[in-house]
């Protein structure tokens, strides 16, 4: 006997809602996906009227439905905001260009305006570039800070008020696992903020926070949204691989565990004596962008790949000002005729090598 709809709305279920368990039909699973995105954006304030939002889009199914949903919702709740899709083109051919060619698809189909800034005219090099530098592992640290703040740039450019992004609750759910491993508190502290940046940078948020990635795909799926579905060519990111996998066994014997996750990562107080000793933002002396350091993570690690020392500003932010300052000091060398041979002074410089921290 078909199952009917819990919501018993008359019409037979279709699927079962990872979430909740729930049996739907199609028409009952958006009206619940829509409708909690909506309570999530009205509890956590995200937005007032006459917002001007920039929606943070790659192409891939997280922003496309996040695009899609932000379109819906805007007009259904008469939300009054302007919406336009920022897209950051990092350079990697056979997938970035390829996605990219869907994000326009999208702004057409949704009659949302695009902007695209590339890492090649923001920091003269591609991560093809990049990769072919430093290889595989350290890539997507490169690729993390450039893309924050390749984000904040087109957000400056464009004037917008916020940027949406499509991290979803099983992303902010492996975050919390990834720096609860590393002990990293102030990242910890963080990681559940459903708005983030608000001192002097521009607010970013995640209307996605409590969404779960299977029911994201299950929308575009039933909804047929054009999105890609490929996965980066440079994509080891092994550490975030392994919190994936964990939470998954988990979720097979709890199966709220995601949610769990982010409500413990939200209920978690940090000493006052630990807040004290976490980094202010300010703004970099070298670009002039947000920065927590006199000098940003990007102008270091664009110093150290122009410099031919990659390795530069992977590791503790703690440790920035220091090989900043000696690739400065260098520099210096080079003018008075006292040129220090790059690598030699790289092996005394970085001490301990750590695990990149992917965005
Ligand atoms: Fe960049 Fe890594 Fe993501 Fe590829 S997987 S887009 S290299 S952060
Ligand atoms: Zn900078």
């Amino acid at each position: 006997m078909p199952v009917q709809c819990t919501a018993d709305c008359g019409k037979k279920a279709i699927l079962k809602r990872p979430k909740t368990g729930d049996a739907l039909c199609k028409d009952c699973f958006y009206f619940a996906f829509e409708t909690e995105i909506h309570f999530t954006i009205v509890k956590g304030k995200l937005f007032k009227k006459g917002d001007y939002v920039a929606i943070g889009a790659s192409g891939g199914k997280d922003s496309t439905v996040l695009a899609y949903i932000m379109k819906t919702l805007n007009q259904k709740y008469n939300y009054g905001l302007k919406l336009v899709l920022l897209s950051i083109d990092e350079g990697i051919t056979g997938y970035r260009d390829d996605s990219l060619e869907t994000v326009k698809r999208n702004r057409d189909q949704y009659g949302i305006p695009l902007k695209i800034l590339s890492y090649d005219d923001l920091y003269g090099w591609t991560m093809d570039k990049i990769v072919s530098q430093v290889g595989l592992k350290n890539n997507c640290t490169f690729c993390g800070v450039f893309r924050r703040q390749a984000l904040d740039r087109g957000a400056m450019q464009l004037e917008v008020d916020k940027i949406v992004t499509g991290h979803n609750a099983d992303d902010i759910a492996e975050t919390v696992i990834m720096n609860i491993l590393r002990g990293d508190i102030a990242r910890l502290q963080r990681c559940t903020a459903i708005t983030t940046g608000s001192e002097g940078a521009i607010p970013r948020c995640k209307p996605f926070k409590y969404t779960y990635e299977k029911e994201i795909v299950m929308y575009a799926y039933f909804k047929k949204l054009d999105y890609f579905s490929t996965e980066c060519i440079y994509s080891p990111n092994a550490y975030r691989g392994y919190a994936r996998s964990y939470i998954k066994e988990v979720e097979k014997i709890r199966p709220s565990a995601i949610i769990d996750i982010i409500h413990s990562g939200e209920q978690l107080n940090v000493k006052e004596q630990v807040k004290s000793r976490m980094p202010t933002q300010g703004t970099c002396k070298e670009c002039g962008y947000i920065s927590s350091q006199d000098i940003c993570k990007a102008c270091v690690m664009l110093a150290g790949l122009n410099k031919g020392l990659p390795q530069l500003g992977i590791g503790k932010s703690s440790k920035h000002k220091k090989p900043l300052q000696i690739i400065l000091d260098e520099k210096t060398a080079e003018e008075n005729g006292t040129v220090v041979n790059a690598r030699e002074l790289a092996g005394k410089i970085l001490g301990s090598y750590t695990e990149p921290i992917p965005s």
